[in-house]
């Protein structure tokens, strides 16, 4: 009967350091800056949020571009773990969002890219590209 209850204590414990896994991510001021100076190419897009009046704000991810066959538009998908309390195990899923591509950083079908969050663009386009990650 002792050995049994050593057994629950341990299951129990796991989930807690579990928890640390899923990160929240804020937008740095400072960041955004700093990406901004590298850009140097201009460009007429005003959709831009270097060379045009769209406003970066909330949330910022990064990703793998899937596709970049849309006109300025790309689809960028991550991994993410997503916690299961009954089995306290996690499960891999993927998010998927559209950004929008500015012609003066133009990221490819296979480029890790950063984006941010602005205002809704389109219907399905509420991010911008910060920059190629390499
Ligand atoms: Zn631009």
């Amino acid at each position: 009967m002792v050995e049994k209850k050593k057994t629950t204590a341990k299951k129990v414990a796991k989930p807690v350091t579990a928890k640390k896994v899923t990160p929240k991510k804020v937008v740095k001021a400072a960041e955004v800056k700093t990406v901004e100076k590298k850009l140097a190419v201009s460009c007429s897009d005003i959709n831009c949020h270097v060379h045009g009046s769209n406003k970066v704000r909330g949330r910022i991810f990064e990703g793998k571009v899937i596709r970049a066959k849309m006109a300025k538009t790309i689809t960028v998908e991550w991994p993410r773990q997503y916690f299961l309390s009954k089995y306290e195990r996690f499960q891999k899923r993927r998010s998927r969002v559209k950004a929008h591509n500015p012609q003066c950083i133009s990221a490819k079908e296979g480029d890790m890219v950063r984006i941010a969050e602005c205002r809704p663009l389109s219907k399905s386009k509420n991010f911008v590209v910060l920059e190629v990650l390499k």
